[in-house]
């Protein structure tokens, strides 16, 4: 049996159109073929062959755009993990879902196999942004999913946003925000807009001034956390006990596997990955064989490193004695001088229990993990 209760982290690689700054893996279908879902299928018993005994406390369905699968796939795949692995009976259940690609019928048969959480893509409120972003959906269709949502029964209703969109003004910002508050969504991410070379957004604008970006953050934490949703990472915020269970898995290193294309895995000391490459990986599965390389064994001091790494990006940090119980040392002392000169320049605190960041050093995140790794 493997120690700790993991994650399964499934990619659905399709999407009905690519949006403008998007460079996830994925391809453009108007549905997800059945050739798919039995490939995944297929791949969730040989992970289970492989992980023997895992226990699973979350799975999440990502992509690219899930809720492009019709019902029955859908409840073939939560079907094919729940017969491989010990799924307990409490496992938050999420799937990513695109406004325009979803309505009622489907949200309530997604139910009815057992999703209990969504996480939806509304990214912006002005139809001209989302225009810019190049997605489907108006404001319109984005509020209808979550009244939907919620009419069957799925109220842990995450929303995605993104800021720092050329054209954005802070008054757009704000009203997407109060909007997404007046939706009552239990959590929100925020994203700042990255223009990744090879997008057509790349080729088109300049990024956004960075005190523009990192004003609109304020306004995302002042406005959400007076209506209850506080920011508990870098990104993310939530009313509480609505935190996403799957990512606090990523973040405290626990582990999780990857299924479909693309998807990535941590077990142990070792990493996993699919080819981002949907024929490849079909052939692969089809052929009885697993999809997925070991892309890296981790040391003892990668795994630290990682610790820290991921801890701090949560608001409440790392946790200095389970650090301590994992690795038999203590970080205070490993990092000594680093987190000393970190606390002088304001960016890193701690207490006997935990060592955070500030919000200075949230909004350094990379330099001070550059120090950690030094
Ligand atoms: S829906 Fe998501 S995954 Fe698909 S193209 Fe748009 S941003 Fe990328």
């Amino acid at each position: 049996m493997l120690a700790g209760n993991a994650g399964v982290y499934i990619h659905v690689p399709f999407c009905a159109r690519r949006c403008a700054y998007c460079d996830f893996y994925s391809t453009t279908a108007r549905s997800v073929p059945p050739r798919f879902v039995g490939a995944l299928e297929r791949e969730s018993r040989m992970a289970s062959d492989r992980f023997d005994g895992l226990d699973v406390g979350t799975i999440y369905i990502g992509g690219g755009t899930p809720s492009l699968m019709d019902a029955s796939g859908m409840e073939r795949i939560i079907d094919a993990v729940r017969g491989s692995f010990n799924v307990s009976i409490d496992c938050e259940l999420t799937v990513e879902v695109n406004p325009g690609t979803i309505d009622a019928r489907k949200l309530d048969a997604y139910k009815r196999a057992g999703v209990n959480r969504l996480s939806v893509g509304v990214q912006a409120a002005q139809g001209r942004l989302l225009s810019t972003l190049g997605r489907i959906h108006g404001w319109d269709d984005a509020a209808r999913t979550i009244d939907s949502a919620r009419a069957c029964g799925i109220d842990n209703l995450s929303v995605d946003l993104i800021y720092a969109i050329p054209g954005q003004s802070a008054d757009d910002w704000r009203e997407t925000l109060d909007k997404v508050v007046s939706l009552d969504a239990r959590h929100v991410s925020c994203y700042e807009l990255t223009l990744e070379p090879g997008t057509p957004m790349h080729a088109r604008y300049e990024p956004v001034d960075e005190s523009i970006s990192l004003a609109m953050q304020d306004d995302a934490m002042r406005i959400l956390s007076e209506a209850g949703i506080f920011r508990y990472e870098i990104s993310n915020y939530a009313k509480p006990n609505y935190e996403s269970r799957h990512n606090e898995r990523y973040w405290m290193r626990r582990p999780y596997i990857g299924l479909g294309p693309g998807a990535h895995g941590c077990v142990g000391s070792e990493r996993f990955a699919n080819p981002s490459d949907l024929d490849g990986w079909l052939a692969k599965i089809e052929s009885g064989k697993p999809a997925w390389i070991i892309t890296e064994t981790l040391t003892r001091s990668d795994a630290m490193f990682e610790t820290m790494m991921l801890g701090l990006r949560m608001i409440k940090g790392v946790d200095i004695a389970a650090f301590q119980r994992e690795y038999g040392a203590a970080p205070l002392e490993l990092w000594e001088s680093e987190l000393n000169g970190m606390r002088r320049a304001g960016w890193a605190d701690w207490d006997a229990e935990r060592i955070w960041l500030t919000p200075r050093g949230l909004d350094v995140h990379n330099a001070v993990c550059l120090k950690l790794s030094g």
